[in-house]
């Protein structure tokens, strides 16, 4: 409930996951566009591509450098395992008449390199049937493209990549970036001599660059209005992804994480040499950083807080442990996240969805509101007991409550009243106000001062009655029963006032039934102690007159008129 800054992942909390090749720009300047192919891609199409040898190549390292698996079954559906971002891989490879399994079980792999986000790539090195030796890569395209020294050109052959070249291509990764599309890049390399396969520092080198992927993920239903809903209470979200900066703007465009504003995206490379006070100003002011490394997630969340920033911060991998236990509230996620990540989070969220984030800040704003709601109680109507008896002391008035009488007050409206105003559904203004400043302290001087005023109010009315029955019936019996009654009085009408510090008690008057049921039981248990004689005796209780209830009546909505009035008044 005390956040003030959001970092999020963008993959799978921002977004579905889901994700769906939509096109391939290959090396020789071909593409083909299967975004609005559902099924198998048309005879032609698909005898023309397979007869190049570069869609041909760029297929088989999107199946055979990849750790999932995609399998048709029996009812016709299909069944993914693994990174999404892979089973895309398989499922886009289908449409051109290839089955994973199949083509798969013609390799033998021999070294794998898997998937980190480090690196941000993968190498699998391969046997065919022929036993020929070659490496399949795939990954960020920055990356990839570092490691290639030669491309498919054109007319189909194998050409070395000029600077001019490779500066091409990743313009061309950037422009797809910009559609949203997360971009993975796909090389291969042959190999001559085992030694070779062996050797690390070969196996990472001199790779044909094939082409690219462009796949989409569409942001999760519900996160906008998330998104709208948390910077209405003054919420700052930063995405925090190690994907590349067009793609992480273009989704921050569509979820409008800039509040209407120019999007400001940093790399991660820009932050690299920032120390301190200068990363703190950069964290302050961008809605992206792209690239990031786990390394880098927690140096951002180290100069927020060093900003007073309360920060709550998602991860999902090993490495993201530093980070999440770093931050004020580590957010893992339940279900793609590894068991480190939920061991060093303090939050597991299990529909690994925004949305929910945001719900458990209302639950936490609600929560500590409803804190403040009954210490509002508790402190204004235990001042006012107190009050009642010093004032009577001092102008010399026979004693108003006995101590027996003092317990039973306390009984009967602490305990439930304060249970229900626990319980406060969230108001709409929840989500309304800005974080509370975590310097600020939760008796603030203008909450003293209220409960001070309230507690004089409510003290004043009690004393008035007691005056008029000491009047009335003289000291003793009687008398003291005024004095009860109407404090239990004051105080249930007060549970009225306590429900909302600036709206009228008539706004939203049955959204918590449990303050009638509050109501009901202090009165039930008061009508017990009056005429259940035994308890009567003890509690030294006389049974009220016709005008002693009208008094008490008074009593009980007095507080609520005038602080009514004052509501009123205050809001005009
Ligand atoms: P995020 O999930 O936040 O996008 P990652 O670190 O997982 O960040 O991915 C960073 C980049 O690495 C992606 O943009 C993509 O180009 C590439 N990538 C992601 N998953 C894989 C994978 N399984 N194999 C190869 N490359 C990948
Ligand atoms: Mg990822």
């Amino acid at each position: 409930g005390s956040s003030t800054v959001i970092c999020t992942d963008k993959t799978g909390t921002l977004t579905e996951n889901r994700m769906t090749v939509q096109e391939y720009q290959m090396a020789n300047s071909r593409k083909i566009d299967i975004s609005e192919t559902d099924e198998t891609i048309t005879l032609i199409t698909k005898t023309d591509t397979l007869t190049d040898e570069n869609i041909q190549r760029l297929l088989r390292v999107s199946f055979l450098c990849n750790e999932s698996s995609y399998q048709k079954q029996a009812d016709g559906q299909h069944k993914s395992i693994g990174d999404p971002t892979e089973t895309a891989l398989l499922a886009a490879a289908e449409k051109f008449g290839m089955d994973s399994e199949t083509e798969r079980s013609v390799y033998k792999k021999l070294r794998e390199f898997p998937f980190d986000s480090t690196t941000k790539r993968m190498i699998t090195v391969l046997q065919d049937k022929d036993c020929l030796t070659f490496a399949a890569m795939k990954g960020a395209p920055g990356v990839i493209l570092d490691l290639c020294d030669k491309y498919i050109s054109l007319d189909g052959t194998t050409v070395s990549l000029t600077e001019e070249k490779h500066a091409d291509f990743l313009k061309l990764n950037e422009e797809m970036a910009s559609r949203a599309l997360r971009v993975l890049a796909f090389a291969d390399k042959n190999i001559k001599d085992s030694v070779d396969a062996d050797s690390d520092e070969i196996i990472q080198q001199n790779y044909t660059f094939l082409g690219f992927v462009g796949m989409s993920d569409p942001p999760r239903i519900g996160v906008a209005e998330a998104v709208e809903n948390a910077q209405t209470a003054g919420i700052r979200i930063v995405m925090l992804t190690g994907d590349q900066i067009n793609t992480a703007r273009a989704i921050a465009r569509k979820l409008n994480l800039s509040e209407g504003a120019e999007v400001f995206a940093l790399h991660s490379s820009e932050m690299s040499e920032s120390s301190g006070e200068k990363l703190a100003e950069m964290a302050r002011r961008a809605h992206v950083f792209a690239r990031v490394s786990p390394e880098d997630k927690l140096r951002i969340v180290k100069a927020l807080q060093g900003a007073g920033e309360i920060v709550a911060v998602t991860g999902d991998g090993v490495n993201d442990a530093p980070a999440l236990k770093q931050s004020n509230i580590g957010i893992a996620m339940g279900m793609r996240g590894t068991e480190v990540a939920k061991e060093a989070a303090d939050i597991v969220l299990t529909d690994d969805n925004f949305s929910t984030i945001v719900g458990a800040i209302e639950g936490g704003r609600t929560i500590y509101a409803n804190i403040l709601k009954f210490v509002h109680l508790m402190f204004a109507e235990n001042l006012a007991e107190v009050l009642v008896i010093f004032a009577a002391i001092v102008i010399g008035l026979p004693l108003p409550l006995l101590p027996l009488q003092i317990l039973w007050i306390n009984l009967v409206t602490d305990v439930f009243p304060a249970l229900a105003l626990a319980v406060e559904p969230s108001s709409p203004e929840t989500m309304r106000r800005k974080p509370h400043s975590p310097n600020e302290s939760m008796l603030s001087r203008n909450f003293m001062f209220l409960i001070f005023w309230q507690g004089l109010m409510l003290a004043a009315i009690a004393l008035a009655a007691y005056l008029w029955a000491l009047n009335e019936y003289g000291a003793g019996k009687h008398a003291r029963t005024i004095a009860l009654l109407t404090i239990v009085g004051v105080q249930l009408g007060h549970l009225f006032n306590c429900r909302s510090r600036s709206h009228s008690a008539f706004k939203g008057f049955f959204s918590n039934p449990y303050i009638f049921a509050a109501v009901g039981i202090v009165f039930v248990l008061q009508i017990f102690a009056i005429y259940f004689s035994p308890l009567a005796e003890v509690l030294e209780i006389v049974q009220p007159h016709s005008t002693d209830w009208f008094v008490i009546g008074l009593s009980l909505s007095l507080p609520i008129v005038i602080v009514e009035i004052v509501k009123a008044f205050k809001s005009k």
